[in-house]
């Protein structure tokens, strides 16, 4: 009985790497930044507003960051191609990666 094969992808030079698929995404540490937006190729990510009730609307006192009134989901998570590049760039480590079988 071999080890499990995951799904690899090949560098230019011909270098396998095994793709890290996401697998979650932390909302609740999510700030709303849109950096992971940002760098996606596969449009896997949507933002999203908070719930009016999750909003603090007086924003000069002790939050300085208008973009936590936002946060980022997974909505087309079969379209990601396992780059890890949103994970790169988060600041909060929001993400969860994971290889994944080849199917048989
Ligand atoms: S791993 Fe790559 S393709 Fe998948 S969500 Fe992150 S940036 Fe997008
Ligand atoms: S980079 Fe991280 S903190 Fe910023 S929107 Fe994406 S998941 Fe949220």
């Amino acid at each position: 009985m071999g080890a499990e094969q995951v799904i690899t992808g090949l560098t230019r030079g011909g270098t396998p790497w095994v793709a890290q698929f996401v697998t979650a995404l932390d909302e609740g540490k999510c700030i709303g930044c849109g950096r992971c937006f940002k760098v996606c190729p596969r449009d896997v990510l949507t933002i999203v507003q908070r719930a009016v009730d999750d909003v603090d609307f007086d924003d000069d006192d002790d939050d300085d960051d208008d973009s936590d009134n936002s946060f980022m989901t997974l909505s087309n998570a079969m379209d990601c191609i396992g780059c890890e590049a949103c994970s790169r760039v988060c600041p909060k480590a929001c993400f969860t990666h994971s290889p994944m079988a080849l199917a048989a």
